[in-house]
């Protein structure tokens, strides 16, 4: 049994998966012949049915490599591409449709590729053997044909006749030797014709004498001989079965009936060889004995090869293991520990401040809006009589004016929708803090996780959205009615407006700094000035500096309207500030006088309800439910090749994985091969004995 071929198949499968590089090459059978010489119909009797590209215009653009895998207690047969994942394909007109889309992949200018195609055909009555398919070599390129195609396809088959593979040269018996493409190929790179086996096709087109004169060529000998076929399929065959039934025995009773009709030709006595299963029987022969031979060379290059990873290896990854499945069942759980802390540190206090600060804000707004803001759009309005603020601090407790100021205000504050707002700002917290932790994960060089991470998190915030802000606003609601301040309460909340009122201060002070900075100190000053005495009546808009309007552009005007508003919030402010900090604030009967400290206190009671609920229905769900969304989305459920490509879509990673697979797989290829030397050594032993 031919053990070696299949063994050596096999093993070229494994080396084949970790891109076989040029040392690695184990032998085949490259098969060249002139157009139309009846390549296809060798290779297609040799396989036993139908499948290569057929066409007038030249359809092999890519090199197949053709890989026979003999499977003796198989009932069907069926073709792979490897390369491709179709699955097993038992219908062979398919295989051939396939190959001649791949082969019309290649474009019209390209022509030919040196990108071959991979195609394994599985089958009881094939032998295991390799061969590759090339382009037929033409005369003269037809029109719609580049010209340096008849180069192109001579080189490329050049590129594969070198030694080790073995050479099928195929001519037909009707065309002189002396004119064979293929021998002559063949001659340039085996001189000697040691791997180089000629098949004349066509047996039947010429006289039996004459067919018998060509296979005992003395012309041009080969070491490995001649052997004459009439591989055409008979026309009621092809009609029939075309793409599904085995074309053997049709193409074996047609050679027959011509073969035993010329005994004294072609029979065994003859020394001549002819017929399909002769060719058959020389090609597993030969390929097994270029196997055999070049076992030692074959393991020495791959032991090279597993050496130059394996200090690849240590020098790079410092013999560091891992796989895919290990590669991301560490990033989940770092991710999820980086989680688990961040969880930790945001608890109800953050979320209490978070909220706080965001009513802080909506406080200062509604103040500003009722109480501080004097109207500064139009410039000719005048300023208002007698002024609110300076007014505030002498009101009447009982003036009904001043009632209906601050309930208006709280009723600003309680109906806002903190329903809404505090579940947008936790949720949008939660949010952003997943958005940075994924940024700071192993996870960030991998699209698809971080698509499944946010989409987890969304899913379980949008899920939430609803009901909590409902939940917040249903139990907020008695404040839109009443609000008791208690003594205590009161203390707090003037603390921490003093507070916000200092850094709102600050900001304002800076926020004109930054309008000085883009008009320049002196300029702003000279627009503001002017935009002032407008505004008290000195001057009017059109009292002009030259070109009306004092001479200043509409931008600057606006700038000058910014700087006022900026100066005189901030001075509004400050002025604010020291009535909070007065006596009459210090106790709540004051409150009329002093909104800002009684709104804060309203903006606390808010807070304070609105976190009991966000924790419970937002915080804690939250918390609960992520990362088990994460073992649901990124663990077990993943496949092993969504696993695989996950991990690759790392560069790193997916260099460290390789060269660990290029290891394992040199390792296994050359077990193999050690084992099959063992094997060859006991039968040459063996032989030698008999
Ligand atoms: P390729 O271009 O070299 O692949 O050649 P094909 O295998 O397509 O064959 C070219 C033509 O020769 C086809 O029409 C085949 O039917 C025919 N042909 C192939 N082998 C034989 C044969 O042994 N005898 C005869 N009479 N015709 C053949």
């Amino acid at each position: 049994m031919m053990v070696l071929t299949r063994k050596m198949i096999e093993i070229r499968s494994i080396l084949q998966q970790i891109g076989q590089s040029s040392t690695l090459t184990l032998p085949s059978i490259v098969v060249i012949g002139s157009q139309s010489s009846g390549k296809s119909s060798v290779l297609e009797a040799i396989v036993g049915h139908e499948f290569l590209p057929k066409g007038l215009n030249m359809v092999t653009r890519r090199p197949i490599e053709l890989t026979l895998i003999n499977t003796p207690n198989a009932q069907t047969e069926y073709g792979e591409f490897p390369a491709l994942g179709l699955g097993k394909i038992t219908d062979f007109g398919q295989i051939q449709r396939t190959l001649t889309d791949l082969n019309l992949a290649v474009s019209e200018k390209d022509c030919i590729t040196d990108d071959p195609i991979q195609l394994h055909v599985y089958s009881p009555h094939i032998p295991d053997l390799s061969l590759i398919d090339l382009p037929g070599y033409i005369q003269v390129a037809s029109r719609d044909q580049p010209a340096e195609l008849k180069q192109k396809i001579s080189d490329l088959c050049d590129k594969y006749i070198q030694a080790p593979n073995i050479i099928l040269a195929i001519s037909a018996a009707d065309i002189d030797l002396a004119n064979s493409t293929a021998l002559r190929a063949s001659r340039r790179v085996d001189p000697r014709g040691e791997r180089t086996i000629g098949v004349i096709t066509k047996m039947d087109l010429v006289d039996a004498g004459r067919g018998a004169n060509i296979l005992s060529d003395k012309q041009y000998p080969l070491r490995l001989g001649y052997v004459g076929v009439i591989s055409r399929i008979p026309h009621s065959t092809t009609l029939f079965s075309r793409g599904s039934g085995n074309i053997t025995s049709a193409i074996l009773k047609n050679e027959n009936a011509y073969f035993s009709a010329h005994p004294t030709e072609f029979s065994t006595e003859s020394g001549v060889l002819v017929g399909i299963p002769t060719l058959r029987k020389k090609l597993m022969h030969v390929l097994e004995q270029t196997m055999a031979s070049g076992l030692v060379g074959t393991r020495d290059a791959i032991n090279q090869e597993l050496e130059e990873a394996t200090y690849e290896f240590k020098v790079q990854y410092n013999d560091r293991p891992l796989s895919a499945e290990s590669y991301l069942a560490e990033s989940l759980d770092s991710f999820k520990h980086s989680f688990k802390q961040f969880a930790e540190s945001f608890g109800r206090p953050q979320v209490r401040e978070l909220l706080k600060d965001e009513l802080d804000q909506r406080v200062m707004d509604i103040l500003a809006q009722r109480y501080w803001n004097r109207p500064i759009e139009d410039l000719r309005l005048p300023l208002p009589e007698p002024d609110p603020l300076s007014d505030l601090p002498k009101s009447d407790p009982e003036s009904l004016y001043w009632h209906r100021k601050l309930d208006a205000s709280t009723s600003n504050l309680t109906k806002l929708g903190v329903g809404r707002l505090a579940t947008t700002v936790v949720a949008g917290a939660l949010q952003s803090r997943v958005e940075r932790l994924v940024a700071n994960s192993t996870f960030s060089t991998h699209p698809y996780a971080q698509n499944a991470i946010l989409g987890a998190c969304n899913g379980i915030l949008n899920d939430r959205f609803f009901s909590t802000s409902d939940q917040v606003e249903n139990c907020i609601k008695p404040y839109k009615f009443e609000i008791e301040v208690e003594d205590t309460e009161w203390m707090k909340g003037r603390e921490n407006v003093s507070k916000v009122l200092k850094e709102e201060a600050k900001a304002c002070e800076a926020a004109l700094k930054k309008v000085e900075e883009t008009v320049g100190k002196r300029k702003l000053k000279d627009v503001m000035s002017f935009v002032d005495k407008v505004r008290k009546g000195e001057l009017t808009l059109e009292s002009d500096g030259g070109g009306g309007a004092g001479g200043f552009s509409a931008a600057l005007l606006q700038k000058g309207r910014e700087g006022i508003f900026l100066r005189d919030r901030t001075s509004i402010i400050q002025m604010r500030l020291l009535a909070v900090r007065s006596k009459q604030c210090s106790s709540k009967k004051h409150k009329y006088y002093c909104p800002e400290v009684f709104l804060d206190v309203v903006a606390d009671k808010l807070t304070s309800t609105a976190v009991l609920f966000l924790n419970v229905e937002l915080l804690s769900e939250f918390y609960y439910n992520f990362p088990r969304e994460l073992d649901l989305k990124l663990g077990r459920h993943l496949s092993d090749a969504e696993v695989e490509q996950f991990a690759r879509e790392d560069l790193r990673v997916r260099k460290h994985l390789d060269i660990i697979k290029k290891k394992e797989m040199l390792e296994l290829a050359l077990q193999k091969l050690e084992s099959l030397r063992q094997l060859e050594g006991r039968n040459v032993s063996r032989g030698s004995q008999k």
